[in-house]
């Protein structure tokens, strides 16, 4: 999405615009991501002294898998979206890196795609009280359940257990 900085200095108005945009490289980076829609995107851009606002929502739709169970599980994402251009370099604040410089052409997809990144989620869960998978049958104990016996015993404390015995 590109807006120009001529059309918006153009007017007194903000300058609205909204199209979609494909995240699906996303899907391809993220292993955890199993589909990700084409974002909506609506926003709007306007200049005060001398720097454009841009702002508005992405909305999307991801299937992760569950980070326990693996069960492909549907999120509604909403993202908003601030970003500040401005055209002199004197106006770049160093410690806010929500301002960037521009000439005329204002790119968007780069922070576009970069607020997406920031909303993914790197431990999705299809509920928060999912059981996840056994580790010994690999079954989803959400679905099924099992009787494996799951308890871990340290090695070091299994010796130190015999030699307790041992000692009654
Ligand atoms: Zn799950
Ligand atoms: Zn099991």
């Amino acid at each position: 999405m590109i807006l120009r900085w001529r059309d918006v200095s153009d007017h007194t108005e903000p300058v609205c615009l909204e199209d979609s945009f494909d995240l699906s490289r996303l899907a391809e980076e993220h292993s955890q991501i199993a589909q990700i829609d084409p974002a909506h995107v609506a926003v709007c851009a306007s200049i005060h002294d001398q720097m454009c606002t841009i702002q508005g929502q992405m909305d999307t739709r991801i299937t992760y898998y569950c980070s326990r169970c693996l069960t492909p599980t549907v999120q509604l994402v909403a993202v908003a979206v601030v970003e500040r251009f401005v055209q002199d370099p004197d106006k770049v604040d160093e410690d806010d890196d929500q301002v960037h410089l521009v000439s005329d052409a204002i790119e968007l997809d780069p922070y576009l795609e970069q607020a997406a990144v920031l909303a993914i989620s790197y431990r999705p869960l299809c509920s928060d009280s999912c059981q996840g998978l056994c580790p010994v049958c690999g079954i989803n104990k959400n679905v099924q359940t099992c009787t494996c016996d799951t308890r871990r015993v340290d090695p070091r404390l299994a010796d130190l257990a015999k030699f307790f015995q041992q000692d009654e």
